[in-house]
């Protein structure tokens, strides 16, 4: 054995494998949780654990050092941030939770003995597993789309990391009035207002350029995104966006009536799913994407493939056909493995979306779960919540989408309130949601990782 290999296996031992030890009988010792993915289900989960039941052995996997946060990624692109904004340490959770790390990837669990090993050989027993892993790409969705051209010409960059920096670059290097093509995913995908957002961002950054003449298209599958009621309203008044009319269907009809039909219409265009914007091919030599509409050539494109579990659920059969994983939706735990809960962009959580603010929300909930799961006792009944944030494009205009959710049988449903800024929503309360935004970000980022 190597110093490398012994060190490998001492600090694996620290956290909690039996590799060296003799195992105890698991009544006889704490309870280990173990954790696959330090991004904000898995975080925030560790964090709340050790607040809740202290005496949990609580292991983060996670092969990062660092993470990045892909939530509020996208001004990385526009330059309001830099890649270096968006990095955030693991220290607090170590040094003031007690939370441990394996800074490697886990390649394979086995649910019979209750352990799961990484690609650096250590292993690590468990009595739950909690498995948040984010997302993975299909890119066989979309011919022409592969991974290697993500990394190259044609970044999704919707999971943090280099892809923004080669979209930056991109954007930056765009001749005048150009055409940027935006694919937005299929649902159900992360962030669902994010895409969209980010059109507004790379508009507003073109006319701050002075192209007048820029287009942005966005093609897309769908004929509707959350937000898009406060979004279009929001377009329509920043730049001369004309909605389609098919969109006519989510205002009454005095609200339609207040809408501005422009003459000359600005940057932003809605191929909205009805209407033909589903992409069925991209051409990256030619810069040409193929949509049921007809061919669109594009000096950037900036496709988001459609989404799934993150692999390793996948691979470990977590998964259903639908590329997502089955819960409990009071417990989150698998219906397919005992013992495992998945949370985050990866489960499926009924109504609740795909968002760091829903996977928060699912990590104090199971934190709360697994403390009396651990101890022999009966879970409670949960109450969930969602806020998600978008920015129009011009930065000082923002709006919101808010939910709570409870159970309604065995499913998360979302309790109907008002969820949006009303239609005549002033400046101020554009301006002030905008301000919420970048306040929340900041407060929440603590929330899971301080
Ligand atoms: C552009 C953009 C903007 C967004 N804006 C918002 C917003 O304003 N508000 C909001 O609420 N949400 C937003 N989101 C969504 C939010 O970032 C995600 O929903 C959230 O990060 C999901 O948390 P998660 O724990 O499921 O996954 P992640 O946070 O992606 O964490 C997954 C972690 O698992 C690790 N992992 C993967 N495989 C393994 C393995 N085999 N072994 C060990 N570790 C592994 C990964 O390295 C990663 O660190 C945005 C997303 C994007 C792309």
């Amino acid at each position: 054995m190597n110093r490398r290999d012994f060190l490998k296996i001492l600090g694996a031992s620290a956290a909690g494998t039996s590799t060296l030890t003799a195992p105890l009988a698991r009544a006889e010792r704490a309870p280990r949780v173990v954790i696959i993915g330090g991004g904000v289900g898995g975080a925030t989960t560790a964090k709340y654990l050790k607040l809740y039941a202290p005496q949990t052995h609580v292991t983060i996997i996670e092969p990062k050092r660092e993470y990045q946060r892909p939530y509020g990624s996208s001004e990385v692109i526009t330059g309001q941030i830099e890649l270096e904004d968006i990095v955030i340490s693991y220290d607090d959770l170590q040094t003031r939770h007690g939370v441990e790390f394996v800074h490697e990837a886990v390649e394979s669990i086995d649910y019979d003995a209750r352990q799961v090993q990484t690609n650096g050989g250590t292993r690590l027993d468990y009595d739950r597993l909690v498995v948040s892993p984010g997302v993975s790409f299909d890119f066989d969705a979309i011919e022409g789309l592969t991974a290697e051209l993500a990394e190259t010409k044609l970044p999704h960059a919707w999971d943090a990391g280099d892809q923004l920096l080669v979209l930056k670059e991109q954007l930056e290097s765009l001749p005048e009035n150009p055409t940027v093509v935006i694919g937005p995913p299929p649902n159900p995908y992360r962030c669902p207002p994010g895409p969209y957002e980010r059109a507004g961002l790379i508009a507003q950054w073109l006319l701050d350029r002075g192209d007048t003449e820029a287009r942005v298209v966005i093609l897309d599958p769908k004929n509707g995104f959350t937000t898009d009621y406060t979004m279009l309203h929001a377009w329509n008044d920043l730049y001369d966006f004309n909605l389609p009319e098919p969109a006519r269907s989510k205002y009454s009809d005095e609200e339609w009536a207040q809408l501005t039909v422009h003459e000359k219409t600005g940057p932003i265009e809605w191929v909205m799913g009805e209407l033909g914007g589903r992409i069925l091919s991209v051409d990256a030599e030619a810069m040409t994407v193929e949509a049921e509409a007809g061919t669109f050539k594009a000096d950037m494109i900036n496709i988001i493939p459609p989404l799934k579990a993150g692999q390793i659920a996948i691979d470990q059969g977590l998964a259903d056909d639908s590329g997502w994983c089955p819960v409990d939706q009071r417990t989150f735990e698998s219906t397919r493995h005992a013992n495992v809960h998945v949370i985050g962009d990866s489960c499926i959580a009924g109504a609740m979306p795909k968002s760091g603010y829903a996977a928060n929300s699912q990590a104090k909930v199971l934190a709360i779960q697994l403390k009396a799961l651990l101890a022999g006792n009966e879970p409670v009944e949960p109450v969930f919540q969602n806020t998600c944030y978008a920015l129009a494009g011009n930065t000082d205009v923002g709006m919101f989408v808010a939910d709570v959710f409870r159970m309604d049988g065995d499913t998360i449903a979302r309790v109907e309130e008002q969820r949006y800024l009303p239609f005549d929503a002033t400046e101020t309360e554009y301006r002030l949601a905008a301000l919420y935004q970048h306040n929340w970000m900041k407060a929440f980022t603590e929330d899971c990782f301080s």
